[in-house]
């Protein structure tokens, strides 16, 4: 495998799956399950950030009469949530987990501690970081870009419903090109959306290579740690 540490990032809102009639869609979860389970069998360490937008996203609060902030917060507790159910998924599939959050929440999972989460990751098991970096004004692509640079991973992998990053949106214009690769400075001078500045800047800083690929396709994942080519990677 060319990558022995993968940090993967999965989108809250893709749990509801494209009907949308839920918030999270029990096929989507299994489907997540095999394609992490075919790395984990080839010995792969995963480390797995998962977002919340398909319960709660702090930008939501203000409409609300929510405070901002308080609704960052509701947004990582939301993240917890997506996280446990995906825990529970994996056990389900035989895989050993750990849970361990930005917030302390001891009844259902571990506080972050680096140290430990690289041992958990030594040992094999998948790592879930739950509740964000723990702070408002963050997003979960942050806190896949900064877990990933604490437990060394050696890229972040984004998995999303398109395949790779094109030259405009392809679900608007028709004839838009994937890019194979990238590098940093190109995506930033082409304004590419690949992640929030945060989450991209820190993984820029810090060299961390992240690809954007398709994890709707079967046995994608799989492909992206082999190091072949199935979406866009920018390094
Ligand atoms: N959030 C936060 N700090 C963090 C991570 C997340 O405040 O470190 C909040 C933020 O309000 C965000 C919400 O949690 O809108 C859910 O995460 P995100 O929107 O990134 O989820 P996704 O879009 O990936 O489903």
């Amino acid at each position: 495998m060319k990558y022995k540490r993968i940090l993967l990032k999965l989108s809250g809102e893709a749990l509801q799956g494209s009907s949308k009639s839920t918030n999270i869609n029990p096929a989507v979860l299994e489907q997540y399950c095999d394609e992490i389970k075919a790395v984990v069998e080839k010995g792969v360490q995963v480390a797995i950030v998962i977002g919340g937008g398909n319960i709660f996203r702090g930008g939501q609060a203000e409409a609300l009469g929510i405070d901002r902030v308080q609704g960052d917060y509701m947004g990582m507790l939301a993240t917890v949530i997506n996280a446990m159910a995906l825990q529970s998924s994996l056990e389900r599939h035989g895989m050993y987990t750990r849970l361990m959050a930005g917030i302390k929440m001891e009844q259902v999972c571990e506080p972050f501690i680096r140290r430990r989460a690289i041992r958990h990751l030594e040992k094999g098991r998948i790592v879930i970081f739950g509740a964000g970096i723990g702070n408002p004004y963050f997003t979960t692509d942050s806190t896949a870009s900064l877990r990933a640079i604490e437990t060394q991973c050696n890229v972040v992998l984004k998995g999303t419903r398109v395949d790779g990053v094109y030259t405009a949106d392809p679900e608007k214009v028709p004839d838009a090109k994937r890019y194979t690769t990238l590098s940093f400075q190109e995506a930033y001078e082409k304004g590419l959306n690949i992640m929030d500045m945060t989450a991209f800047t820190l993984c820029m800083e810090n060299k961390l290579p992240i690809i954007v690929f398709d994890m709707n396709r079967k046995g994608n994942l799989l492909k992206i740690v082999n190091g072949e080519e199935a979406g866009t990677l920018i390094s």
